[in-house]
C-alpha cells in the first residue's frame, strides 16, 4: 500500500524560504573586529535570490555547476551556503587552509566554474588561481583590489565584485524543484593520506542532518538560541550549524578571520551566544583565556566539542570553572558530519553521567554503527569488544565523487569503515580508544595515544599533549610523548611519567618525550601527529 502522504521533495530552497518568512527576524553577525555587521534571516533570502540571478546571468551557472567558496565564516559565505543549492547548482566548500597544490587538485576534481572569495583571502586565492582550470569566474566579497587574482589568472577568468554583481537584481528567485537525492554540496576530506576524497552531500540528507542536529538529542538548535559557529564553513559544513539554524531559528554568530581566543571572547560578551561550536584546541586557549580575564559567560550555556577526542579534564575545567556545558560529539567529513553527541540517558547523574559524557557519544536514530574485527567480522554491541567502527544511514556517503563504486578500503558491505577503533555499548554509546593509523602497537599490544593525551591533559602544567608511535627495535613500536607546558612551570618528563603512572599501566608509559612550544595542527585545527612523528622522533627521556 502506498502512503497518501503528500511528496514534497526535502530540498535546500524550502530551508531558506522557512527560515527567510518565518525566521526572518533572526540575524547573522559577522565578526569584523570593529563594529559587527549584521543582517536578518529575511535580508539572506533576499541577498541568495540575488546571488542566484547573478550566477545564472553573469556566470552561466544554469544546471548542476559547482560552485566553490574561499571563505571564513561569515554572512556572504551563508548567503552562498542557501542560494548555490536552491537554484539547483552545488556549492563546493574549499579548505583555505591546505598546500596550494591541493587546493588547485580539489577544485579540478570537482570542476570548480565559479569562486566566490573573501576580499581578505584573494592573495592566498592569487597563489592557485593559475592552476584551477576548471574556473571562469571569481566574486570577490568585501571591497579588496583584485588586481593579484587578475595578474594570476589572466584573461580565462572574469573577475566581479560582490556588491556590484548582486546589486540591482530581483530579491526573489523562483527556486527549482529538484530531486532530493541530488548533490547540493561538495566537501573533500583534508586527505592526511593520499590525495583528499570529495563527500556529495544531497538536499536529502542535509535536509535529515538538519532536523536532528535541531533535536535536544544532537546540539539541540532553537529560535532562542544565539549559535557562535566557530568550526569553519569549509570544514565538514561547520558541522551542519548554518542550515540548523535557518532551520531552526537560532542566529548565528560568525567569527570571519577572528579565531583567537581574545576575539571570541569578545564575541562572547557582546553578542551572547548560548551555544557553539569548535574542535578542541580552540576551547583550549579559550580557556586559558577565561582563566586570566574577567569574561561574562553566563549566556553560553553549551559548547559542542568534536572533531578529535575532548579530553574529560577540558570538559571539567569549562562546566567547574566557567559554569560552560562541554558537550562530546564525534563526526566526519564523510558522515555529515554529526554520527554521535555524548547525552547522558535519563536518569544518568553524578559520576555516572560524567562516564557517558566522557564517550563519543550515542547514536541517533539515523545512524547505525557497529564494530568489526580484524576479518571483517562483526563484534558484539557488549562496551568491551574493541575493533573498527563501522556506520551507514540516510547522512552518510556510500562512496567518494569521482568513483564508480564504493573504495574498498573505506566502504564494506553498505557500510562506511570509520578508520576509527572503539567499543560500542548495548545501548548506542561509542568509545573510541584511538584512529586506526595512531594507535601505538608495542610488542603486540595496543597503547591508546588519546588515553595517555587525556591522562597527560589532566596535569594542571599540561596545556597540551600529543601522543605518536615511534620505531622501536625491541618492541616494534613505543609512544613518544611531545608536551606544551603552561608558561613558568618547570615540570620534567619524570615527574610527568610518575603522574601518568597513576592512571595507566606501567608498560604504557612513554619512555621518549619532548617539551614543544606548540602541537603542530593541521588544516582544521586537529593534532598533526603525522609532523609530530616525523619532527619529533629523536625525542629522548629528559
Ligand atoms: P580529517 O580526517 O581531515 O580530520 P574529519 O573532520 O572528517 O577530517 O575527521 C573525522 C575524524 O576525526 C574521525 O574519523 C575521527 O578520527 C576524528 N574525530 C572526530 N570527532 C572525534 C571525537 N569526538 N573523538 C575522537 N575522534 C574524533
Amino acid at each position: 500500500m502506498r502512503s497518501t502522504m503528500m511528496d514534497a521533495p526535502l530540498q535546500i530552497s524550502r530551508i531558506l524560504d522557512h527560515g527567510s518568512t518565518v525566521h526572518g527576524t533572526a540575524e547573522v553577525v559577522t565578526w569584523t573586529g570593529a563594529e559587527p555587521r549584521r543582517m536578518t534571516y529575511a535580508e539572506v533570502g533576499r541577498a541568495a535570490a540575488r546571488l542566484a540571478h547573478a550566477l545564472r546571468d553573469e556566470c552561466g551557472v544554469t544546471g548542476d555547476e559547482r560552485v566553490a567558496t574561499f571563505m571564513w565564516n561569515n554572512a556572504e559565505h551563508l548567503v552562498a551556503y542557501f542560494a548555490v543549492p536552491s537554484m539547483g547548482a552545488v556549492l563546493h566548500t574549499l579548505n583555505i587552509r591546505l598546500f596550494p597544490d591541493q587546493v588547485a587538485y580539489i577544485a579540478n576534481h570537482a570542476e570548480d566554474r565559479v569562486v566566490l572569495v573573501d576580499s581578505t583571502l584573494i592573495p592566498l586565492l592569487a597563489k592557485v588561481i593559475g592552476d584551477m582550470t576548471t574556473v571562469r569566474h571569481v566574486v570577490v566579497a568585501g571591497g579588496g583590489d583584485p588586481a593579484p587574482l587578475v595578474a594570476a589568472a589572466g584573461d580565462r577568468i572574469s573577475v566581479h565584485h560582490w556588491d556590484a554583481l548582486l546589486d540591482g537584481r530581483p530579491d526573489t528567485y523562483d527556486w527549482r524543484e529538484v530531486d532530493e537525492r541530488d548533490a547540493a554540496a561538495l566537501c573533500y576530506t583534508s586527505g592526511t593520506t593520499g590525495n583528499p576524497k570529495g563527500v556529495a552531500y544531497s538536499h536529502r540528507s542535509i535536509y535529515l542532518h538538519s532536523l536532528q542536529v535541531c533535536t535536544p538529542e544532537g546540539f539541540g538548535l532553537g529560535p532562542t538560541d544565539r549559535t557562535l559557529a566557530i568550526v569553519p564553513m569549509f570544514h565538514a559544513m561547520s558541522w551542519g550549524l548554518p542550515y540548523a539554524a535557518l532551520f531552526s531559528g537560532a542566529s548565528l554568530i560568525m567569527p570571519d578571520r577572528f579565531l583567537q581566543a581574545a576575539p571570541i571572547a569578545e564575541m562572547i560578551i557582546a553578542e551572547h551566544p548560548t551555544l557553539a561550536g569548535a574542535v578542541p584546541t580552540i576551547w583550549n586557549d579559550l580557556l586559558a583565556y577565561l582563566d586570566s580575564h574577567e569574561v561574562d559567560t553566563s549566556s553560553l550555556a553549551e559548547v559542542i566539542v568534536g572533531g578529535s577526542a575532548c579530553p574529560p579534564a577540558l570538559m571539567h575545567a569549562f562546566e567547574e570553572r566557567h559554569g560552560i556545558r562541554v558537550i562530546h560529539a564525534w563526526g566526519m567529513t564523510e558522515t555529515s558530519p554529526l554520527g554521535s553527541v555524548a547525552r547522558p540517558p535519563a536518569g544518568a547523574s553524578g559520576e555516572d553521567a560524567w562516564r557517558y559524557r566522557y564517550t563519543q557519544g550515542r547514536v541517533p536514530a539515523g545512524v547505525e554503527a557497529r564494530i568489526v574485527g580484524p576479518l571483517a567480522e562483526p563484534l558484539p554491541a557488549d562496551g568491551t569488544s574493541v575493533g573498527e567502527l563501522e556506520v551507514r544511514g540516510p547522512w552518510v556517503t556510500g562512496r567518494y565523487v569521482g568513483d564508480e563504486t564504493p573504495d574498498e578500503e573505506k566502504f564494506r558491505d553498505g557500510w562506511l569503515r570509520t578508520g576509527d577503533v572503539g567499543t560500542l555499548s548495548p545501548d548506542g554509546y561509542i568509545t573510541l580508544t584511538d584512529r586506526a593509523k595512531d594507535v601505538i602497537k608495542s610488542g603486540g599490544e595496543w597503547i591508546s595515544s588519546v588515553e595517555l593525551e587525556n591522562a597527560l591533559m589532566a596535569h594542571p602544567d599540561v596545556v597540551e599533549a600529543c601522543v605518536v608511535g615511534v620505531p622501536d627495535e625491541r618492541w616494534g613500536e613505543r609512544p613518544l610523548a611531545t608536551v606544551v607546558l603552561r608558561e613558568g612551570a618547570g615540570v620534567g618528563a619524570q615527574e610527568l611519567r610518575d603522574f601518568l603512572a597513576a592512571s595507566v599501566a606501567r608498560w604504557q608509559l612513554p619512555e621518549r618525550w619532548a617539551v614543544i612550544d606548540a602541537v603542530p595542527k593541521t588544516s582544521v585545527g586537529k593534532f598533526d601527529k603525522k609532523v609530530v612523528r616525523s619532527r619529533y622522533a629523536e625525542g629522548g627521556l629528559e
